[in-house]
């Protein structure tokens, strides 16, 4: 089942007389279920490919079909909504409210999908128990370590049950032992029958996913499969 197919797609950004063309003709399709791991050089279009995938963005040409539906040409609104339910973004700086406790930070999303207080906190309980952090459920974020906070991060990603888990350099503020705890972390929910794309600099970390597609100037250059032995 495809879950992601996008077809030629092109993003350009025109800044006075320069147009620069962060992607050239970028052709991707991820079945459910699939670990990909997305690399390149700084400037080789990642993070313009995240925003499209993610609906944060649309391509400037080519088509972006997600979950069948042709995500393309829709409004912001649409965009929005299509996000809310089919994406569940986990970040390298963890981006979680300082003032909120875990569990409020996890429940957050649920607000938004309109589910009342007693099931936002009993979903978002069982979200933290998930991710090992069933006794940090009212610390701050500055109460918790780094490890921890992505733990966070990761349970609201998943909240709503989302089609794909994006994940952009979620290692990329922890020390290596941590980082190998968070990939076992989506390595868990990958067997789980998750999708998830993650954009990471390290090759170690890149060797957690099953695939690995290599940007180069807005274009894919490699897309391999990861022998696992
Ligand atoms: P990466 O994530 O691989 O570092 P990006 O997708 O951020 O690459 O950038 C691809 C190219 O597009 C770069 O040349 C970058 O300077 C340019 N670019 C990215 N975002 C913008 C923007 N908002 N406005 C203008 N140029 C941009
Ligand atoms: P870890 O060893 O898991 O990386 P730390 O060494 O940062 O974590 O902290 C050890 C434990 O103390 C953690 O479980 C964390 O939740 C708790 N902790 C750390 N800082 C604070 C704080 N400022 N207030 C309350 N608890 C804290």
């Amino acid at each position: 089942e495809e879950i992601i197919k996008i077809k030629n797609i092109g993003r350009k950004y025109v800044i006075g007389t320069e147009v620069i063309h962060a992607l050239n003709s970028v052709s991707l399709s991820i079945q459910k279920g699939e670990f990909v791991a997305l690399m390149g050089p700084s400037g080789s279009g990642k993070s313009t490919l995240m925003n499209i995938l993610g609906c944060l963005d649309t391509p400037s040409q080519g088509d972006y079909i997600l979950n069948g539906t042709n995500v393309s040409h829709m409004t912001e609104n649409q965009l929005a909504n299509i996000r809310n339910k089919e994406i569940g973004f986990v970040f390298q700086t963890f981006n979680l409210l300082p003032r909120s406790s875990a569990l409020d930070n996890v429940a957050l999303p649920l607000i938004y999908a309109g589910i009342n207080k007693k099931e936002r906190d009993e979903r978002a309980t069982q979200a933290l128990i998930n991710v090992g952090l069933e006794h940090r459920l009212h610390h701050r974020p500055n109460e918790l370590s780094g490890g921890q906070r992505q733990r966070v991060a990761v349970a609201r990603a998943l909240i709503n049950n989302p089609s794909i888990i994006l994940a952009d350099e979620p290692t990329g503020n922890l020390d290596t032992k941590t980082s190998i705890e968070i990939m076992g972390l989506l390595e868990n929910i990958h067997s789980g029958g998750n999708t998830i794309i993650l954009v990471t600099h390290e090759e170690d970390i890149a060797q957690h996913a099953h695939r690995i597609v290599r940007m180069r100037d807005g274009l894919v250059e490699d897309d391999s499969l990861i022998k696992k032995t």
